[in-house]
């Protein structure tokens, strides 16, 4: 309720907002506690988006309880549903009730993260010791929390462009340099959208064709490469990829790492969600060599379930991010004593000044929940993923697309009773159906020229029956379109 100052800022208020607050937590816990039971997700109703897109009534504030009340009816209903355990679209994680609480307590904070010498800058320079060390990198290593692995990624071509052209093409520019860089064909889209921002140009980005699998082919690479060299270009950076985001290929990167030696090329790896295999004793064979790079993109929103947002990206050498990102200004010139202490600064190692307290969240759930419970949510992740690739198989009305690496499984229906050229378009319609009933909400991609039905295992909450609920509703929707079993269109 308002306060004196009529403004919601006042202290006199806080005795009003804390019996509020005791009751917001309660219905977040609530709907937390619920979430199985409903929908995966419901579209906004027309009324619903009508209200979002009003202009402020800035003459006519509401108080607090009245602005909870919007929260619960506009917002709270028509959340995406990735916390659900039956969401399966693109790679996201599901938060956690820890991860919730955790927020709350940063914004109590409020803390400013660029920098100066305070706990919470401790506090994340640990989550980046503990990072650093699970992924097998050496003393020296450094690192800096940021939005995502898009933006890490980002860093990362800066990084290897500056490792390329030296630590004045900060201040000169490319100079019409003509780096190239190198990654799978299934790398992510920001792989690409770094190599435009630092200027150097998305065409500059060569898609190394796959072995037989998803894979980067080596020897396709090290052709790349020399035919670059030869036709005077200087390439710079190559990007492996630990889980693609189509079919979760992982590339060879330890014969990645002993190529970029050789080549003296920049090795980056982009392991947004694939970091945490290593946690796995099972599984992190896969990601042999990760340790081997120059820096590491990753994400812990995704299987290590954070709340958004929580990005990270490290380095091999502190120093290369210092040499990148420090820059002179006297307002924020380093003391010896003081709250302006403790220099190097968060500011000094990426490209943020204000940065709000990431790394509490991810603190607390590491002490909390160890890294077993991690390993634990990416090994069922994949067992989920492999039971509905047997599901699939075993299903006549059905096809896997793509071979199953890890916790993503690529398939669609065949189609049998539609016509040959509608079978896209019937499993684009069955996403979306099932996405509206809110049974489950797996998403679409396009495999080999064909489109797929993409559901990828993130979630802590998901079970192997929730992949049996996706098969029994793909089915059923197929049939309500009039498509039946067999194995294929049966008009040409
Ligand atoms: C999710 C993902 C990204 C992008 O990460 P954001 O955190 O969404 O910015 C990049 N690469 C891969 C392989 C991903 O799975």
């Amino acid at each position: 309720m308002p306060g004196p100052s009529g403004h919601g800022l006042d202290p006199a208020e806080l005795a009003g907002l804390r019996a509020l607050g005791h009751r917001m937590l309660e219905t977040m816990f609530d709907h937390l506690a619920g979430l199985a039971a409903g929908p995966v997700w419901r579209p906004m109703p027309p009324a619903v988006r009508a209200e979002l897109a009003l202009p402020l009534a800035a003459d006519r504030p509401i108080d607090a309880e009245a602005a909870w009340r919007r929260f619960q009816e506009l917002v709270l209903p028509y959340h995406a549903g990735n916390a659900h355990p039956r969401f399966m679209g693109w790679v996201q994680g599901g938060g956690t009730a820890l991860g919730m609480l955790a927020e709350m307590l940063a914004g109590g904070l409020n803390a400013n993260c660029g920098g100066r010498d305070h706990a919470a800058i401790a506090v994340e320079r640990q989550v980046i010791a503990w990072a650093a060390a699970m992924l097998g990198l050496p003393e020296g290593a450094g690192g800096v929390l940021v939005t995502g692995s898009s933006i890490a990624n980002f860093m990362a071509a800066l990084l290897a462009r500056n490792a390329t052209l030296g630590a004045a093409t900060r201040a000169a520019g490319l100079g019409g340099a003509p780096l190239t860089a190198y990654a799978q064909e299934g790398a992510h889209r920001c792989v690409a959208d770094a190599l435009d921002m630092a200027g150097i140009g998305r065409a500059n980005l060569r898609r190394v064709p796959p072995d037989n699998g998803f894979r980067i082919d080596p020897a396709a690479l090290a052709a790349a490469i020399a035919a670059d060299r030869a036709a005077g270009f200087t390439p710079f950076l190559v990007v492996g990829t630990a889980g693609s985001v189509d079919v979760g290929a992982v590339d060879d990167l330890a014969a990645l790492a002993a190529l970029c030696h050789r080549e003296r090329l920049w090795f980056h790896v982009d392991a947004a969600f694939g970091a945490f295999l290593r946690l796995s004793p099972a599984l992190a064979p896969l990601v042999a060599g990760i340790e081997a790079a120059d820096s590491i993109a990753f994400d812990f929103h995704k299987w290590a379930q954070a709340p958004y947002d929580a990005g990270c990206l490290l380095a091999r050498r502190e120093s290369d991010l210092l040499a990148a990102f420090s820059a002179p200004a006297a307002y924020l010139d380093a003391a010896p004593r003081g709250l302006a202490a403790g220099s190097p600064w968060p500011c000094d190692l990426g490209p943020d000044l204000s940065r709000g307290f990431r790394a509490l969240k991810i603190w607390l759930a590491l002490q909390v929940q160890g890294t077993a419970a991690i390993a634990d949510v990416v090994e069922r992740s994949c067992a989920i993923a492999r039971h509905l690739a047997a599901r699939i198989a075993a299903e006549p009305a059905l096809e896997l697309l793509a071979p199953v690496a890890l916790n993503i499984v690529c398939f669609r229906h065949r189609g049998a009773g539609t016509a040959a050229g509608e079978v896209d378009g019937l499993n684009a319609a069955l996403v979306a159906d099932l996405q509206e009933a809110g049974i489950a909400a797996p998403s679409l991609t396009t495999i080999g020229g064909a489109r797929a039905i993409r559901a990828a295992f993130v979630n802590h909450r998901t079970r192997h029956a929730d992949a049996d609920a996706l098969v029994d509703a793909v089915l059923a929707a197929a049939r309500a379109r009039g498509a039946g079993q067999g194995d294929g269109p049966t008009q040409a």
